[in-house]
């Protein structure tokens, strides 16, 4: 009776091991892979050439840089921010505001197609995960409590962003990304 009830409890926690373990291992969204049908299509060896560490962190693998160390969460400039695996102009400057979370965000992509959304269960939540539509490239996420006009945030990784200002037609100099 009790080894087969101490059985019963082994096997719980081996499922519940199971679970977790491909809860951590998951990507980012249970919608189509990152590589399904995207214009821009590179390998993963590409990718890793193409991209510094963290960018290919955020950008091919879903991951979130940690909250108030980006380059573009206190960024004012004027000009488009652009996928940082592809160039394909994202946000525009006029969109962004100040959420107070540490990460970029604004109230709307600079175009409805730029950017395409899927479902993200990961981590125990239910979220809307945010991509380029161009590459796959997770941005991050969107959520529901932005403010006016749109009432939505969109949540971006800097890491998954350059900036083109404007004024000027370089890009932002200091970020440090080899083989870029
Ligand atoms: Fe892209």
């Amino acid at each position: 009776m009790f080894d087969a009830i101490r059985g019963a409890a082994a096997s719980v926690a081996v499922m519940v091991g199971v679970s977790v373990g491909c809860m951590a291992n998951a990507g980012s969204g249970d919608g189509p892979s990152r590589d399904h049908g995207y214009a821009v299509k590179k390998s993963e060896a590409q990718w890793k050439a193409a991209l510094s560490e963290q960018a290919y962190r955020v950008l091919r693998q879903g991951g979130t840089e940690r909250a108030f160390t980006g380059e573009l969460w206190d960024h004012h400039g004027d000009g488009v921010y652009v996928c940082g695996g592809c160039g394909q102009p994202l946000f525009d400057s006029e969109a962004k505001f100040d959420s107070g979370t540490g990460w970029p965000s604004f109230y709307r992509p600079i175009r409805a197609d730029a950017v395409e959304t899927h479902r993200d269960t990961t981590l125990g939540m239910v979220r809307t995960e945010v991509r380029c539509s161009r590459c796959g490239g997770h941005q991050g996420h969107v959520f529901k409590d932005g403010p006016p006009p749109t009432g939505l945030r969109y949540c971006i990784n800097s890491a998954a962003l350059d900036f083109r200002s404007k004024t000027s037609t370089s890009t932002r100099p200091a970020r440090p990304s080899p083989g870029r």
